[in-house]
């Protein structure tokens, strides 16, 4: 199958409701991985230590095997999976679909640089513009991460008033990434001091002030950049009014408005994008994690003529990026997502699952919209839960030090749910007795 008219042909076999179930398998598939000893967790840790900068610190577990929303580690355990790979496994793990597209397009045509284009690239760009209603004139760019598509969305800002607007507003709590351009753009301090001095002329402004909003705002502004929900920062929504309020200040101002919904959008929050509801045409969005269902791709959207023409030939690039795979991946993705009833799912189970956690003791807010979900702890045992989560078999995430995100698969059953709220109470308390414990 190497063009994107005979996805239409192929038979969406796999069930969006049933979780597939197979067998844990003992030892990685690759034959290129040579195990020492037998492949345990704790090898492949000690040689991970010995040849992984640590950025991330250790490595919660070791994972071999996904199917659906479940994974196996390399000692064998099951996991419920709740945070899909960080809101990216948006069809869950090994999905039989998305798996056979990325499979025959790699064995028809892998990359190809962009001095040439493809079917699947150009099929993905009218399909994004499409699900994000973007006007005439609208235009599609297309990088490898989250962090790429922020970078070349702050290049868009720069390119609007030709040099004459040198500020840039984000809000205090903003994750946009990693990279120099993204991380000027992302609040927190122990992510940017050790790498300034940074692009300049980003100013953090107080996280949904409509006051501080409109007085940040001016004509010596180039953009402002949003998520319409925080997810690093624990899950943290805009209410449609302040992104309303965004994009009357910028269109007074003629500054952008930017969203950035690489955690957000494609059908995170049961919706195509998180800020539909708001009613508002951004000047443009990034787009990411889950777009590729767990392959790496990314996407600025820019919408309408001018905007889509701020950037021109020569100004921007990129080697990876757009590549027939990565396309391939999304566009399997996109179909997945729409033939299977998927974004109805997300919103049935996401509401499931925020009004059980609302239900449960010692939870005190819960937050979020669809299947990005994040709740608070009585007290500081977020980490604690992380741990207690993985010994008995969930994947759940702490974006501080009382807040628990949730991000799985979209395809997440009410069943799976249900099995997560039903072993909460007993993970709390797990919790809150280790963390007493180590404070002894
Ligand atoms: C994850 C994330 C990014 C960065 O994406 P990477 O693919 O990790 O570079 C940017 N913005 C938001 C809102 C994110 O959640």
């Amino acid at each position: 199958m190497s063009n994107v008219e005979d996805l239409d042909k192929l038979d969406h076999q796999s069930p969006v409701v049933e979780p597939v179930e197979t067998e844990p398998v003992e030892t990685p598939v690759v034959e290129l991985v040579e195990t020492k000893g037998h492949g345990s967790g704790a090898e492949w840790l000690s040689r991970y230590s010995s040849s992984l900068m640590g950025v991330f610190g250790t490595p919660q577990r070791v994972l071999v095997r996904g199917a659906g929303c479940l994974v196996w580690d390399a000692d064998g355990k099951e996991y419920l999976d709740l945070l899909g790979g960080i809101a990216v496994n948006a069809m869950g793990h090994a999905h039989p679909f998305v798996t056979s597209v990325i499979a025959s397009q790699l064995a028809t045509l892998g990359h190809v640089s962009n001095f040439f284009t493809s079917p699947t690239q150009i099929a993905l760009a009218e399909k994004l513009l499409a699900v994000t209603k973007a006007p005439a004139g609208s235009k599609v760019f297309f990088a490898n991460s989250g962090t790429e598509a922020n970078e070349a969305a702050f290049k868009l800002a720069r390119r609007n008033g030709d040099g004459k607007r040198g500020k840039i507003i984000a809000l205090e709590g903003a994750f946009h990434g990693r990279t120099m351009g993204a991380l000027a753009l992302t609040a927190k301090e122990a992510y940017r001091t050790p790498f300034e001095p940074l692009p300049g002329g980003v100013v953090h402004i107080p996280f949904g002030d409509i006051d501080a909003l409109r007085a940040a705002v001016d004509e010596s502004t180039a953009a402002v950049f949003l998520e319409p929900i925080q997810g690093e920062a624990g899950v943290r929504p805009l209410s449609a009014e302040y992104l309303q309020a965004a994009r009357e200040a910028t269109t007074a101002a003629g500054a952008l408005l930017i969203l950035d919904e690489v955690q957000t959008g494609i059908g995170r929050t049961g919706k195509w994008l998180a800020s539909e509801d708001a009613g508002i045409v951004p000047d443009a969005i990034t787009l990411a994690k889950g777009l590729g269902g767990g392959f790496p791709v990314g996407a600025l959207i820019t919408f309408g003529d001018t905007v889509s023409s701020l950037l021109s030939a020569g100004q921007h690039g990129t080697t990876f990026g757009g590549n027939p795979v990565a396309t391939a991946a999304a566009l399997a993705t996109l179909h997945a997502i729409e033939s299977q009833g998927v974004l109805e799912n997300v919103r049935t189970v996401g509401a499931f699952l925020r009004d059980g956690l609302a239900a449960v003791d010692g939870v005190t807010e819960v937050r979020g919209e669809g299947l990005l979900i994040g709740f608070d702890l009585d007290a500081d045992v977020a980490p604690a839960l992380v741990q207690a989560g993985l010994d008995a078999g969930f994947i759940v995430n702490s974006p501080g030090p009382r807040t628990i995100r949730l991000a799985p698969p979209l395809i997440l059953t009410t069943e799976q749910a249900g099995r997560f709220l039903a072993a909460l109470p007993e993970l709390i308390q797990t919790a809150v007795s280790r963390t007493a414990k180590d404070a002894q």
